[in-house]
């Protein structure tokens, strides 16, 4: 009888210390720095990135589908948008349609790059209620394919820089402005880039690029819009399946055909995720948002080290998101068999894209497969 009341006394103060750090779990206060006023001419700003988003610079892994004038065009718009930019800044074309500015500092020792891309993935028309190319501006929107991924980003820097030089601004460190052209078809222009910094042997001392954004109902229980800070990208990774077989008609099949066995190593694999990992930055992010989260939510995330396979399982479950922040995800996109119905395939294949996580390696990940 004794033993019962001391194991329900250890489990009520398990329990109660577990509730105690989810509600002492409050968000961490941030002290608020003052903005400085900037002063800059706004209409311009605007009226360059209609042009920029004038262009139909639309990228294509097919490269005969791309026109080349559009490119052109909008690289041809460049000196006349940011003139002091380039009457100070040398600028350097590289192949694959990479675009390379440098700002000389008084130092050259840390230098910065600041990155976007000016391609843009393709359009359906149909689907648009304006001219996807129009660059107009209704209602305070502005309209048009790749304002935001990432025409504002280039804009937004050339501006800045135009502005600052005329002022007569010159910057501590040296600052690079590096354009891809083929980013949305994993272009060469940005290795191109990076080559050129390895061939000078330029150490970086910050490069800041596209990445996160301002996201709502992805992690769970925060209701709030959270500004995401993108610092990393996973890596990509496609691997394709292959099972031959002698081929033949379909009236007297053998009990698995290419497609059937490719078909139980896709559900064996859809089956068995990869193993939970919680990178630093992941579990600074949980600590983070999820002191903002609801209670139920707050149990979890406050007592981390106890919960660790309750929000594995969430993950696995659930998929989305969450789930892709914690482990490395595969998803079978391509299937490939015979071309006629009522023929075997003598070859099948299939495909899976995988995304990394830090943890993994192309060479793990194939391993695990
Ligand atoms: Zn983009």
């Amino acid at each position: 009888m004794i033993i019962l009341y001391i194991i329900l006394g250890l489990v009520t103060v398990f329990l109660a210390v577990i509730l105690l750090r989810a509600a002492a779990f409050r968000p961490k206060t941030f002290p608020v720095t003052e903005s400085e006023p900037v002063e800059f001419d706004g209409e311009r700003a605007i009226a360059s990135l209609q042009q920029l988003v004038r262009c139909k610079t639309v990228s294509y892994y097919d490269p005969s589908k791309e026109d080349d004038e559009e490119f052109e065009k909008l690289i041809g718009l460049l000196p006349q948008l940011y003139p002091e930019v380039f009457r100070v800044c040398s600028f350097d074309r590289l192949p694959d349609r990479a675009l390379l500015f440098k700002w000389e500092g008084t130092s050259h020792d840390h230098p910065s790059v600041m990155m976007a891309h000016y391609d843009v993935v393709p359009v359906n028309e149909d689907q648009w209620e304006k001219d996807p190319f129009c660059g107009e501006i209704d209602n305070g929107v502005l309209w048009g394919r790749g304002t935001l991924d990432t025409k504002v980003t280039m804009n937004a820097v050339l501006t800045a820089a135009d502005t600052l030089i005329s002022k007569g601004f010159v910057p501590e460190n040296d600052i690079y402005f590096a354009f891809s052209g083929g980013e949305e078809i994993n272009g060469k222009g940005a290795s191109n880039i990076v080559d050129w910094f390895e061939e000078r042997k330029i150490d970086l001392g910050l490069v800041v690029d596209e990445g996160g954004g301002v996201v709502e109902n992805v992690f769970p229980g925060v209701k709030a819009p959270c500004g995401v800070v993108g610092i990393a990208e996973k890596g990509m990774m496609n691997a394709i399946f292959t099972v031959k077989s002698q081929g033949g008609h379909a009236s007297a099949p053998k009990p698995h055909t290419p497609v059937g066995i490719l078909s139980k190593a896709c559900c064996k694999l859809e089956a068995n995720p990869f193993p939970m990992h919680v990178t630093k930055p992941a579990a600074e992010m949980f600590d983070t948002l999820g002191r903002h989260s609801t209670f139920l939510y707050k149990i979890i995330f406050a007592n981390f080290g106890i919960f660790k396979g309750v929000l594995d399982l969430l993950g696995k479950k659930s998929g989305g998101e969450i789930n892709a922040l914690l482990r490395t995800t595969v998803a079978f996109t391509q299937m490939e068999g015979s071309a006629a119905p009522n023929v075997i395939p003598p070859q099948a294949t299939m495909v899976a894209n995988l995304r990394l996580n830090p943890m993994d390696t192309v060479e793990s990940a194939k391993a695990r497969l």
